[in-house]
Protein backbone atom coordinates (compact mmCIF):
# COMPACT_ATOMS: atom_id res chain seq x y z
CA UNK A 1 0.00 0.00 0.00
CA UNK A 2 1.10 3.47 -0.94
CA UNK A 3 2.54 5.21 2.23
CA UNK A 4 3.40 8.99 2.92
CA UNK A 5 4.41 11.20 6.20
CA UNK A 6 3.26 14.31 7.34
CA UNK A 7 3.69 16.50 9.98
CA UNK A 8 0.47 17.46 10.79
CA UNK A 9 -2.70 15.46 9.35
CA UNK A 10 -6.23 17.05 9.27
CA UNK A 11 -9.34 14.71 8.37
CA UNK A 12 -12.76 16.62 7.75
CA UNK A 13 -13.51 19.89 5.85
CA UNK A 14 -15.84 21.76 8.32
CA UNK A 15 -14.94 24.90 9.93
CA UNK A 16 -12.96 23.06 12.48
CA UNK A 17 -10.59 20.56 9.92
CA UNK A 18 -10.66 24.32 7.48
CA UNK A 19 -9.56 26.78 10.66
CA UNK A 20 -7.25 23.94 12.10
CA UNK A 21 -5.56 24.41 8.61
CA UNK A 22 -5.56 27.90 8.13
CA UNK A 23 -3.44 28.25 11.81
CA UNK A 24 -1.41 25.30 10.99
CA UNK A 25 -0.35 26.33 7.49
CA UNK A 26 0.64 29.88 8.58
CA UNK A 27 2.76 28.03 11.13
CA UNK A 28 4.59 26.68 8.47
CA UNK A 29 3.47 22.79 9.60
CA UNK A 30 2.41 21.73 6.35
CA UNK A 31 -1.02 20.62 6.98
CA UNK A 32 -2.58 17.95 4.64
CA UNK A 33 -6.53 17.83 5.01
CA UNK A 34 -8.69 15.01 3.90
CA UNK A 35 -12.23 16.95 2.95
CA UNK A 36 -14.19 14.09 3.50
CA UNK A 37 -17.57 12.13 2.92
CA UNK A 38 -19.04 15.50 2.65
CA UNK A 39 -16.33 18.15 1.59
CA UNK A 40 -17.42 21.58 3.48
CA UNK A 41 -19.41 19.74 5.87
CA UNK A 42 -22.57 20.23 7.42
CA UNK A 43 -22.70 23.91 6.44
CA UNK A 44 -22.97 22.53 2.65
CA UNK A 45 -26.11 21.35 3.33
CA UNK A 46 -27.64 24.96 4.30
CA UNK A 47 -28.82 28.19 2.92
CA UNK A 48 -28.23 31.00 4.25
CA UNK A 49 -25.67 31.35 7.64
CA UNK A 50 -26.62 34.44 9.42
CA UNK A 51 -24.89 34.22 12.74
CA UNK A 52 -20.90 33.52 11.64
CA UNK A 53 -19.32 36.85 13.08
CA UNK A 54 -17.67 38.99 10.22
CA UNK A 55 -21.26 38.49 7.70
CA UNK A 56 -23.36 41.77 8.35
CA UNK A 57 -26.00 40.46 5.74
CA UNK A 58 -25.52 36.80 5.90
CA UNK A 59 -23.44 34.21 3.92
CA UNK A 60 -24.55 31.45 1.75
CA UNK A 61 -23.05 28.09 3.65
CA UNK A 62 -21.45 26.74 0.72
CA UNK A 63 -19.96 29.94 -0.15
CA UNK A 64 -18.52 30.24 3.82
CA UNK A 65 -17.08 26.46 3.16
CA UNK A 66 -15.33 27.82 -0.10
CA UNK A 67 -13.97 31.24 1.53
CA UNK A 68 -12.59 28.72 4.53
CA UNK A 69 -11.11 26.38 1.63
CA UNK A 70 -9.50 29.24 0.11
CA UNK A 71 -8.11 30.82 3.21
CA UNK A 72 -6.71 27.52 4.26
CA UNK A 73 -5.10 26.69 0.74
CA UNK A 74 -3.57 30.70 1.46
CA UNK A 75 -1.06 29.61 3.74
CA UNK A 76 -0.24 26.31 1.69
CA UNK A 77 -2.84 23.14 3.33
CA UNK A 78 -2.72 20.47 0.78
CA UNK A 79 -6.68 19.96 0.84
CA UNK A 80 -7.45 16.37 -1.31
CA UNK A 81 -10.34 14.38 -1.69
CA UNK A 82 -11.05 11.26 0.18
CA UNK A 83 -12.25 9.48 3.33
CA UNK A 84 -10.63 7.98 6.37
CA UNK A 85 -11.09 4.37 6.21
CA UNK A 86 -9.08 3.19 8.79
CA UNK A 87 -6.84 4.30 12.04
CA UNK A 88 -3.98 2.84 14.35
CA UNK A 89 -3.66 5.51 16.99
CA UNK A 90 -1.42 2.48 18.93
CA UNK A 91 1.94 4.09 18.40
CA UNK A 92 4.13 7.07 16.79
CA UNK A 93 3.66 8.29 13.80
CA UNK A 94 -0.03 7.20 13.45
CA UNK A 95 -1.34 5.44 10.57
CA UNK A 96 -4.65 6.44 8.79
CA UNK A 97 -5.95 4.92 5.87
CA UNK A 98 -7.54 6.91 2.94
CA UNK A 99 -10.09 5.34 1.48
CA UNK A 100 -8.91 1.99 1.83
CA UNK A 101 -5.85 2.17 -0.72
CA UNK A 102 -3.45 4.62 0.76
CA UNK A 103 -1.57 5.22 4.36
CA UNK A 104 -0.75 8.40 5.79
CA UNK A 105 1.70 8.06 8.58
CA UNK A 106 1.20 11.32 10.81
CA UNK A 107 2.94 12.67 13.76
CA UNK A 108 0.19 14.69 14.85
CA UNK A 109 -3.76 14.11 13.89
CA UNK A 110 -6.50 16.31 14.38
CA UNK A 111 -9.62 14.83 14.03
CA UNK A 112 -12.15 16.78 12.63
CA UNK A 113 -14.93 14.61 10.96
CA UNK A 114 -18.04 15.96 12.03
CA UNK A 115 -21.38 14.36 12.88
CA UNK A 116 -24.43 13.66 10.53
CA UNK A 117 -27.99 14.97 11.91
CA UNK A 118 -30.32 11.50 11.80
CA UNK A 119 -32.73 12.34 9.37
CA UNK A 120 -36.57 10.13 9.48
CA UNK A 121 -35.51 8.40 5.78
CA UNK A 122 -38.36 9.98 4.01
CA UNK A 123 -38.13 10.58 0.45
CA UNK A 124 -40.00 13.97 1.39
CA UNK A 125 -36.76 14.68 3.24
CA UNK A 126 -34.22 15.22 0.22
CA UNK A 127 -37.24 16.26 -2.05
CA UNK A 128 -37.73 19.50 0.64
CA UNK A 129 -33.88 19.64 2.05
CA UNK A 130 -33.05 23.92 1.76
CA UNK A 131 -37.11 24.41 1.15
CA UNK A 132 -38.54 24.21 4.46
CA UNK A 133 -36.56 20.86 5.60
CA UNK A 134 -34.05 21.78 8.72
CA UNK A 135 -32.09 19.84 10.89
CA UNK A 136 -30.74 23.17 12.70
CA UNK A 137 -33.05 25.50 14.19
CA UNK A 138 -30.33 27.48 15.73
CA UNK A 139 -29.50 27.95 12.08
CA UNK A 140 -32.79 28.21 10.28
CA UNK A 141 -34.94 29.18 13.00
CA UNK A 142 -34.67 32.96 12.15
CA UNK A 143 -36.76 32.19 8.56
CA UNK A 144 -39.95 31.20 10.79
CA UNK A 145 -40.31 34.47 12.51
CA UNK A 146 -44.07 34.55 12.48
CA UNK A 147 -44.60 31.42 11.02
CA UNK A 148 -45.91 27.75 11.98
CA UNK A 149 -42.81 24.86 12.19
CA UNK A 150 -42.64 21.33 13.57
CA UNK A 151 -39.90 19.28 15.46
CA UNK A 152 -39.96 16.25 15.60
CA UNK A 153 -37.90 14.59 19.06
CA UNK A 154 -38.58 14.04 22.52
CA UNK A 155 -34.98 14.30 23.29
CA UNK A 156 -33.45 17.65 24.63
CA UNK A 157 -32.33 18.39 21.50
CA UNK A 158 -36.19 18.02 20.20
CA UNK A 159 -37.11 20.39 23.73
CA UNK A 160 -34.23 22.92 23.81
CA UNK A 161 -35.29 23.82 19.68
CA UNK A 162 -38.78 23.81 19.94
CA UNK A 163 -38.05 26.40 22.60
CA UNK A 164 -35.71 28.55 20.27
CA UNK A 165 -38.25 28.12 17.73
CA UNK A 166 -41.35 29.51 20.19
CA UNK A 167 -39.04 32.21 20.70
CA UNK A 168 -39.64 33.43 16.58
CA UNK A 169 -42.59 31.27 15.18
CA UNK A 170 -46.37 31.79 16.03
CA UNK A 171 -46.51 28.04 16.78
CA UNK A 172 -44.36 24.66 17.02
CA UNK A 173 -45.66 21.87 16.99
CA UNK A 174 -43.67 18.69 18.68
CA UNK A 175 -43.93 15.67 17.07
CA UNK A 176 -43.04 12.59 19.36
CA UNK A 177 -43.52 9.08 18.85
CA UNK A 178 -43.61 8.06 22.58
CA UNK A 179 -45.95 9.51 24.80
CA UNK A 180 -44.19 10.59 26.68
CA UNK A 181 -40.72 12.60 25.90
CA UNK A 182 -37.27 11.28 26.71
CA UNK A 183 -35.89 14.89 27.70
CA UNK A 184 -34.58 15.46 31.12
CA UNK A 185 -37.85 16.98 33.43
CA UNK A 186 -36.43 20.83 33.39
CA UNK A 187 -36.70 21.12 29.32
CA UNK A 188 -40.17 19.02 29.54
CA UNK A 189 -41.40 21.50 32.03
CA UNK A 190 -40.11 24.29 29.82
CA UNK A 191 -42.08 23.04 26.91
CA UNK A 192 -45.01 22.04 28.55
CA UNK A 193 -45.63 25.25 29.83
CA UNK A 194 -44.75 27.23 26.76
CA UNK A 195 -48.34 28.50 25.29
CA UNK A 196 -46.92 28.56 21.98
CA UNK A 197 -45.18 24.75 21.92
CA UNK A 198 -47.86 21.87 21.49
CA UNK A 199 -47.03 18.58 21.52
CA UNK A 200 -48.24 15.91 19.45
CA UNK A 201 -47.48 12.77 21.30
CA UNK A 202 -47.37 9.53 19.62
CA UNK A 203 -47.62 10.86 16.26
CA UNK A 204 -45.12 10.08 13.50
CA UNK A 205 -44.39 12.04 10.51
CA UNK A 206 -44.64 10.10 7.18
CA UNK A 207 -44.27 12.80 4.55
CA UNK A 208 -44.94 16.21 3.19
CA UNK A 209 -46.41 18.54 1.27
CA UNK A 210 -46.47 21.65 -0.78
CA UNK A 211 -45.72 23.53 -4.32
CA UNK A 212 -42.91 25.19 -3.67
CA UNK A 213 -41.48 24.25 -0.32
CA UNK A 214 -43.16 22.79 2.56
CA UNK A 215 -46.32 23.83 3.20
CA UNK A 216 -48.20 20.61 5.94
CA UNK A 217 -46.60 17.35 7.33
CA UNK A 218 -48.37 14.23 6.94
CA UNK A 219 -49.44 12.60 10.39
CA UNK A 220 -49.77 9.38 11.93
CA UNK A 221 -51.55 9.31 14.95
CA UNK A 222 -51.44 6.15 17.23
CA UNK A 223 -54.86 5.71 18.77
CA UNK A 224 -54.74 2.27 21.00
CA UNK A 225 -53.02 -0.88 20.11
CA UNK A 226 -53.97 -1.48 16.59
CA UNK A 227 -55.93 1.81 15.94
CA UNK A 228 -54.40 5.09 13.96
CA UNK A 229 -55.64 8.22 12.34
CA UNK A 230 -54.19 9.96 9.24
CA UNK A 231 -54.03 13.86 8.39
CA UNK A 232 -52.20 16.75 7.27
CA UNK A 233 -50.92 19.51 9.75
CA UNK A 234 -50.34 22.69 7.44
CA UNK A 235 -46.56 23.69 8.77
CA UNK A 236 -43.92 26.08 7.20
CA UNK A 237 -41.31 24.76 8.31
CA UNK A 238 -39.76 20.95 9.47
CA UNK A 239 -37.27 20.85 11.76
CA UNK A 240 -35.90 17.20 12.60
CA UNK A 241 -34.08 17.00 16.25
CA UNK A 242 -33.89 13.10 16.35
CA UNK A 243 -29.88 13.31 17.14
CA UNK A 244 -26.83 13.42 15.61
CA UNK A 245 -24.20 10.51 15.22
CA UNK A 246 -20.59 11.50 15.51
CA UNK A 247 -18.59 10.45 13.04
CA UNK A 248 -16.19 8.72 15.27
CA UNK A 249 -16.60 5.24 14.37
CA UNK A 250 -12.64 4.35 13.24
CA UNK A 251 -10.92 5.94 16.45
CA UNK A 252 -13.48 4.26 18.86
CA UNK A 253 -10.85 1.70 19.82
CA UNK A 254 -8.55 4.00 20.71
CA UNK A 255 -10.29 7.20 22.20
CA UNK A 256 -12.51 7.76 24.84
CA UNK A 257 -16.10 8.21 23.48
CA UNK A 258 -19.19 8.98 25.46
CA UNK A 259 -22.52 6.63 24.87
CA UNK A 260 -24.02 8.55 21.79
CA UNK A 261 -20.15 8.60 20.51
CA UNK A 262 -18.62 11.84 20.91
CA UNK A 263 -14.95 11.98 21.61
CA UNK A 264 -14.01 12.94 24.93
CA UNK A 265 -11.35 15.52 25.27
CA UNK A 266 -9.55 16.98 28.10
CA UNK A 267 -11.89 19.92 29.13
CA UNK A 268 -11.87 23.39 27.52
CA UNK A 269 -9.34 21.76 25.41
CA UNK A 270 -8.67 19.24 21.93
CA UNK A 271 -6.54 16.73 23.61
CA UNK A 272 -7.04 13.37 23.72
CA UNK A 273 -5.91 11.21 25.66
CA UNK A 274 -3.31 10.36 23.63
CA UNK A 275 -0.78 12.60 22.82
CA UNK A 276 -0.28 14.34 19.66
CA UNK A 277 -3.77 13.52 18.92
CA UNK A 278 -6.60 15.61 18.96
CA UNK A 279 -10.24 16.33 18.31
CA UNK A 280 -11.87 19.50 17.52
CA UNK A 281 -15.83 20.38 16.36
CA UNK A 282 -19.17 18.64 16.30
CA UNK A 283 -17.07 15.49 16.71
CA UNK A 284 -16.23 16.40 20.05
CA UNK A 285 -19.20 19.05 21.26
CA UNK A 286 -22.10 17.22 22.10
CA UNK A 287 -23.45 21.05 23.23
CA UNK A 288 -23.12 23.48 21.35
CA UNK A 289 -22.48 22.44 17.46
CA UNK A 290 -22.05 25.90 15.92
CA UNK A 291 -19.83 26.76 13.08
CA UNK A 292 -18.24 29.20 15.67
CA UNK A 293 -17.28 27.03 17.84
CA UNK A 294 -16.25 24.27 15.67
CA UNK A 295 -13.59 26.64 14.11
CA UNK A 296 -12.51 27.78 17.71
CA UNK A 297 -11.59 24.49 18.51
CA UNK A 298 -9.85 23.63 15.46
CA UNK A 299 -7.97 26.72 15.86
CA UNK A 300 -7.10 25.40 19.64
CA UNK A 301 -6.03 22.09 17.80
CA UNK A 302 -4.01 23.73 15.94
CA UNK A 303 -1.77 25.34 18.38
CA UNK A 304 -2.04 22.54 20.19
CA UNK A 305 0.07 20.39 17.20
CA UNK A 306 2.21 23.22 16.70
CA UNK A 307 3.25 23.35 20.66
CA UNK A 308 3.45 19.04 20.96
CA UNK A 309 5.55 19.16 17.90
CA UNK A 310 7.93 21.94 19.74
CA UNK A 311 8.60 19.56 22.77
CA UNK A 312 9.70 16.62 21.02
P1 LIG B 1 -31.72 11.75 22.07
O1 LIG B 1 -31.18 10.48 21.52
O2 LIG B 1 -31.68 11.99 23.53
O3 LIG B 1 -33.24 11.90 21.64
C1 LIG B 1 -33.65 11.64 20.35
C2 LIG B 1 -35.15 11.80 20.28
O4 LIG B 1 -35.54 11.61 18.95
C3 LIG B 1 -35.92 10.79 21.15
O5 LIG B 1 -37.07 11.38 21.68
C4 LIG B 1 -36.28 9.73 20.13
O6 LIG B 1 -37.49 9.07 20.41
C5 LIG B 1 -36.50 10.56 18.89
N1 LIG B 1 -36.30 9.78 17.70
C6 LIG B 1 -35.20 9.09 17.31
N2 LIG B 1 -35.39 8.50 16.13
C7 LIG B 1 -36.65 8.81 15.76
C8 LIG B 1 -37.45 8.49 14.64
N3 LIG B 1 -36.98 7.74 13.66
N4 LIG B 1 -38.72 8.98 14.60
C9 LIG B 1 -39.19 9.76 15.59
N5 LIG B 1 -38.49 10.10 16.66
C10 LIG B 1 -37.24 9.63 16.76
O7 LIG B 1 -30.96 12.89 21.23
P2 LIG B 1 -30.75 14.43 21.57
O8 LIG B 1 -30.06 15.01 20.39
O9 LIG B 1 -32.00 15.04 22.02
O10 LIG B 1 -29.73 14.42 22.78
C11 LIG B 1 -28.45 13.78 22.68
C12 LIG B 1 -27.73 13.91 24.03
O11 LIG B 1 -27.37 15.26 24.23
C13 LIG B 1 -28.63 13.52 25.20
O12 LIG B 1 -27.83 12.89 26.17
C14 LIG B 1 -29.13 14.83 25.70
O13 LIG B 1 -29.49 14.79 27.07
C15 LIG B 1 -27.94 15.75 25.44
N6 LIG B 1 -28.39 17.14 25.27
C16 LIG B 1 -28.43 17.95 26.37
C17 LIG B 1 -28.87 19.23 26.27
C18 LIG B 1 -28.92 20.07 27.48
O14 LIG B 1 -28.60 19.58 28.54
N7 LIG B 1 -29.33 21.30 27.37
C19 LIG B 1 -29.27 19.81 24.97
C20 LIG B 1 -29.21 18.90 23.89
C21 LIG B 1 -28.78 17.61 24.04
P3 LIG B 1 -37.60 7.95 21.57
O15 LIG B 1 -37.62 8.68 22.86
O16 LIG B 1 -38.89 7.31 21.22
O17 LIG B 1 -36.43 7.04 21.38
Amino acid sequence: MEKEQVKCLIIGSGPAGYTAAIYAGRANLAPVIYAGLQPGGQLTTTTDVENFPGYPQGIGGPELMEDLRKQAERFGADIRYGVATKADLSKQPYTITIDDEKEIEAQTLIIATGATAKYLGLDDEKKYAGMGVSACATCDGFFYRKKTVAVVGGGDTACEEAIYLAGLASKVYLIVRKPYLRASKVMQERVLNNEKIEVLFEHNAVGLYGEDGVEGVHLVKRLGEADEQRYDLPIDGFFLAIGHKPNSDIFKPYLDTDETGYIITESGTPRTKIPGVFAAGDVADPHYRQAITAAASGCMAAIEVERYLQSL
